[in-house]
């Protein structure tokens, strides 16, 4: 696994960061274990977030005595002053720590939010008042519109940027990791597996490894999945292999959904999912995760043919930004469950 200088920071940091987000889903005593042996493996970054139900808790719970020995990050999605900085100290008192390395604005996807947050009652004062007291070390943010987040570091405001960056969403190259990497940016990327749909597993980490990211944020729920996760990470990637991941990408990619929610869909058909899996379905076939989600999803993606308001326009295209073909997508989805 690799170190680099993280950033403006001087923390030496592990190309592998530790995903807490799905560890409120398992017993505590096998998210524990998965924790420690990551410390044990040599992953010092651990991401979470006060929105990932109790994970903060368990963190706190499971590894705060080893503190010293990990870079912890962690999100608030509050917008205004008052909440953020609430919510601040209810995550440090979670996590038994007395300071976070970072702090991100979480899930930051619209201009009127982004200006609510940068505003004089917005929550960036609150991460700024925790920083000046010593409780958050640097400031960071996250969100689903490459584009929109490139625009957003540029006034230099952040330490950190968080980003999906896989085979099947490969946009964050365009303009926003050049954009970081100018400002000297901590780069994060995360969901390697974009949710559980991307395989082969080792292919999928490989590809954020052979890019220019500091650290990869791959959530994990067991030994074995670290050792997996870790296993993929072991040798670095070469041009010719790094060259095929791109192309790959360009491939995978080809759908165009950043995953930023701005659709829905009156009848219940989970469009980015669908959108995003639907290239590395027909060419990779799907993980056990994959096949439950279009299992679930069977009765709304075939309904979608016969949803009389969008038969003239459909509603979930009208709420795109990207002006993507959402209806086709799920209708050939329709056709591969059939
Ligand atoms: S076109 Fe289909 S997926 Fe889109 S909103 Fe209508 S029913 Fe839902
Ligand atoms: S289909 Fe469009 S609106 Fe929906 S998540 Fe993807 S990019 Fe966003």
């Amino acid at each position: 696994m690799r170190y680099s200088t993280f950033g403006k920071s001087d923390f030496q940091v592990s190309s592998l960061g530790f995903g807490a987000m799905n560890l409120p889903g398992v017993a505590f005593e096998q998210a524990r274990e998965a924790l420690h042996y990551a410390l044990d493996h040599g992953i010092n970054y651990i991401d979470t977030a006060a929105a990932y139900r109790n994970s903060e808790e368990i963190i706190g719970a499971a590894i705060s005595h080893r503190r010293k020995e990990f870079f912890l990050a962690t999100k608030t999605n509050k917008r205004d002053y008052a909440s953020a900085k609430e919510e601040i100290n209810n995550s440090l008192q979670r996590m038994k720590t007395d300071h976070v390395d970072l702090l991100q604005i979480h899930y930051l996807n619209y201009v009127q939010e982004f200006k609510q947050v940068m505003g004089e009652n917005g929550a960036y004062q609150a991460a700024l008042e925790a920083q000046r007291e010593g409780k958050v070390r640097h400031i960071g943010l996250t969100g689903h519109r490459p584009e929109l987040l490139a625009r957003w570091i540029s006034k230099g405001q952040f330490d950190q940027v968080l980003f999906h960056l896989n085979l099947a969403q490969p946009f964050a190259l365009q303009e926003l990791i050049p954009a970081a990497t100018e400002q000297n940016m901590m780069k994060v990327a995360m969901k390697p597996l974009s949710g559980g749909f991307i395989q082969p597993v080792e292919t999928a980490i490989r590809y954020p490894y052979s890019q220019d990211v500091h650290v990869i944020i791959s959530g994990m729920v067991s030994v074995n999945e670290v050792q997996e996760n870790i296993a993929a990470m072991e040798r670095e990637v070469g041009q010719g292999e790094r060259e095929e991941l791109q192309q790959l990408a360009v491939e995978l990619g080809g759908h165009n959904c950043r995953r930023c929610n701005y659709c829905s869909c009156p009848i219940g058909v989970t469009i980015p999912d669908v959108m995003i899996s639907s290239k590395i379905r027909d060419k990779f076939g799907l993980l056990q995760k994959g096949k439950d989600f279009y299992h679930k999803q069977k009765e709304a993606i075939l309904s979608c043919a016969d949803y009389e308001p969008c038969r003239e326009k459909p509603l979930c295209e009208q709420k795109c930004p990207y002006h993507l073909p959402m209806r086709q997508v799920i209708q050939s989805s329709a056709a591969y469950l059939a």
